[in-house]
């Protein structure tokens, strides 16, 4: 008795999580043959509508292939209905892999990752999102953390319960803005975390009678949203690597060439990670999101920061030493957006003197140490061009997923492109 209906869900080239549902008494049955799918779905932009360009078109099939271990419970509540959500590789009818489905892209990343360099990563998202319809609150006040309940202490329950491992909640320093992480994990899990939790904070939202909106900016000189993926290598027996006290930055020489292949490939990268209209607005020096294209200790503005390491209560530096890349946003696929950041670093590692080892600037290098830094692309436009003159970057994809990703962003750009600044920030917050 109670047990819910089921939605089994992928995530999209548009960051939207789309899927289909089905009765609780189709569990077995849905968990073993999947659901219906179709191609052109990967062609919806996330502004309505079918991307003129995308390679799919009116024929073709595909299934929804639930993994049981993403499902997650929404429970029931007096007024609504609770739901299983399962997320879901898209394969071919056969039940076999389909090269254009974003999830499978991530998990033969983290294949060849591991093959060739036999190390694993370890990686979590963190999220900052703002939830309209509190009243003004100063940044990181005990007052907004308050205004913000029960919807934070709820979110809490449902995320623990849901096994998505919160680690932090709290106000941050934008208008109406807070941010939860979660704890490390895999990074397939990570991933399939990071597509369940903005949905499901959007859901508790609605249902607190609140908005949750995790767009790159609500104004264009607003403060930012980010999304930061924090990154961490260990070998087969779960050691650490990335950690060197001996080296620039305590970053190892297999953490260096990692990084070397993000900065190198940066430009194409942000193309998946930041894809929507205005996500540039927010990516620009003095905005503490990332103000150009370098690798350094404990800097806000970096595109990677090595994040600090504690000492207190005995610690130590080498279980918690990480990368984060802070050029994110939740317009983009958590399943991309890992997925291209393993393919980056794992050119850098196995890419030799292409890949120079990258400076690592010092937590005290001010404007002048950083201003030759390269800069990232200015537009989404500028990002696509890039994606698509950088060879390495484009060979990490199928021709059909690769095209039909470029016709979705362009067609969204087009959708938006007769708006100011201030309406194209408004109509991504409405989407996201
Ligand atoms: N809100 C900033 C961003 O747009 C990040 C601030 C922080 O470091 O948490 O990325
Ligand atoms: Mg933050």
């Amino acid at each position: 008795m109670n047990t819910p209906d089921i939605f089994v869900a992928t995530c999209d080239l548009a960051g939207q999580v789309r899927g289909r549902g089905a009765p609780r008494e189709a569990y077995d049955s849905v968990l073993r043959s999947g659901l219906g799918w179709v191609p052109a779905n990967l062609g919806i932009s996330a502004f309505g509508g079918i991307a003129p360009g995308s390679a799919f078109g009116s024929t073709g099939d595909l299934r929804l292939m639930p993994d049981e271990a993403s499902e997650i419970t929404i429970p029931n509540s007096p007024n609504d209905s609770g739901l299983k959500v399962l997320l879901a590789d898209q394969t071919q009818p056969d039940g076999s892999e389909w090269d254009c489905c974003p999830r499978t892209f991530l998990r033969r990343a983290i294949k060849d990752f591991r093959e060739l360099t036999g190390l694993r990563i370890i990686a979590t998202f963190e999220h900052e999102f703002v939830l309209e319809g509190l009243p003004q609150s100063a940044p990181f006040s005990l007052r907004r953390h308050r205004d913000a309940d029960p919807f934070g202490t709820d979110l809490l329950r449902l995320l623990t319960d849901c096994g998505l491992a919160p680690e932090n909640w709290l106000p941050e320093f934008g208008a109406h803005q807070f941010e939860i992480t979660v704890e490390p994990s895999d990074p397939l899990t990570a991933a399939d975390r990071a597509v369940l939790l903005r949905e499901l904070v959007r859901d508790l939202a609605i249902r607190r009678g609140l908005r949750a909106s995790f767009a790159p900016l609500q104004e264009p000189n607003g403060t930012g949203t980010g999304v930061h993926v924090h990154i961490s290598l260990v070998d087969d027996g779960g050691n650490p690597v990335l950690f060197d006290a001996s080296r620039p930055g305590r970053l190892s020489e297999v953490g260096a060439r990692f990084g070397a292949g993000i900065l190198r490939h940066a430009e194409a990268l942000t193309a998946w990670t930041a894809p929507s209209p205005v996500s540039f607005l927010r990516l620009a020096p003095d905005r503490w999101s990332v103000g150009g294209i370098f690798l350094a200790e404990r800097n806000r503005e970096a595109l990677l920061r090595i994040c600090p390491t504690s000492s207190a209560g005995g610690s130590t530096p080498d279980h918690q030493f990480n990368l984060e890349y802070r050029a994110a946003d939740a317009t983009a696929n958590p399943w991309l957006t890992l997925g291209v950041l393993l393919r980056a670093g794992l050119s850098g590692i196995l890419g030799g003197h292409e890949y120079p080892t990258p400076q690592v600037f010092p937590e005290t290098a001010g404007p002048a140490e950083l201003k030759d830094v390269p800069q990232l692309p200015r537009t989404l436009e500028d990002a696509l061009l890039a994606l698509e003159k950088d060879q390495t970057a484009t060979s990490w994809f199928h021709p059909d997923l690769l095209t039909t990703y470029l016709a979705v962003k362009r067609y969204e750009l087009a959708q938006l492109s007769s708006l100011d600044d201030s309406a194209r920030v408004r109509a991504v917050s409405d989407v996201y």
